[in-house]
Formats: C-alpha cells, sequence, structure tokens
C-alpha cells in the first residue's frame, strides 16, 4: 500500500525545449492538450504536448495568464479526456463564451515561481483553438 503520488510532472514530459531544442535544465512550462473530438489536432503541439524553456515560455506563460482555470475534469475510460473537460466547463477559459464546437481541453505543469499555478485546467472554444493554434505556430518559428 506504497501511496506515493505519482510524479507526472517529471515523466510526462521531454528533457528539450518543444520549440527551440535547448537542453532543459529546468522545466518551466508544459502543457498537453484533449481535444473532445478525435477529428481536432492543435498544429502548434508535437504530440499533443508541449515543454518550453524559460525564454520560450515567456509568451505562453502571459497568454495563459489571462485565462481563467477550472477543477480538474473528471477521467471516464469511456470518452476522451476532452469530455470531461465540457463536463467541468462549458464556456471557453479564453474569451468566456459558450462552447457549441468541441473542445479542447488544456493541461498546464509549470515549476513555480511565476504568475501561473503550478498546475491547472483550462478549456477553450473552437475559435479559441485556432487562435492558440495560430500563436503556437508563431512561437515555434
Ligand atoms: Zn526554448
Ligand atoms: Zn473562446
Amino acid at each position: 500500500m506504497s501511496s506515493e503520488p505519482r510524479a507526472e510532472t517529471d515523466t510526462a514530459v521531454g528533457e528539450q525545449c518543444t520549440a527551440c531544442g535547448a537542453a532543459l535544465s529546468e522545466q518551466v512550462l508544459a502543457l498537453q492538450t484533449y481535444p473532445e473530438s478525435d477529428e481536432q489536432t492543435l498544429d502548434g503541439l508535437t504530440n499533443g504536448g508541449l515543454t518550453h524553456c524559460p525564454e520560450c515560455a515567456a509568451e505562453p506563460v502571459a497568454l495563459l495568464d489571462t485565462w481563467a482555470d477550472h477543477d480538474q475534469p473528471p477521467v471516464n475510460p469511456d470518452q476522451p479526456l476532452g469530455a470531461g473537460y465540457r463536463e467541468v466547463s462549458d464556456c471557453c477559459s479564453f474569451c468566456g463564451n459558450d462552447c457549441d464546437r468541441p473542445v479542447v481541453g488544456v493541461e498546464l505543469y509549470r515549476r513555480p515561481g511565476g504568475g501561473l499555478p503550478a498546475y491547472a485546467n483550462y478549456t477553450l472554444c473552437g475559435d479559441c483553438q485556432d487562435v492558440f493554434e495560430e500563436f503556437l505556430a508563431n512561437i515555434r518559428e
């Protein structure tokens, strides 16, 4: 009965910055996304997730700081994780509008020290998914 909490923050992410490729001595920002529908993808994200070094994290942190986080979504093995995000929040963390298209859940891990919490969940509506995708694509250039 060892109930050590699993250190997913340390195992779920790579060792390199997904934007610039710099080796990470300290992981500062990691994002995973969970689309409600399998057909959705976010081009800016590698394998559904990213890890950013302090330099590359600056812009996303400034953006996410303006989003409204919400409770952790329920996990139901019979449905995509993104569907849990819709159960917890039916309005967008970015623009605050109702989500009428399938949502994308965004899960954030962050080492303490900045404006963001160490762990947070967000939900993006269809319009804001496009905006976020564009934003991420620009960072990678
Ligand atoms: Zn970087
Ligand atoms: Zn929105």
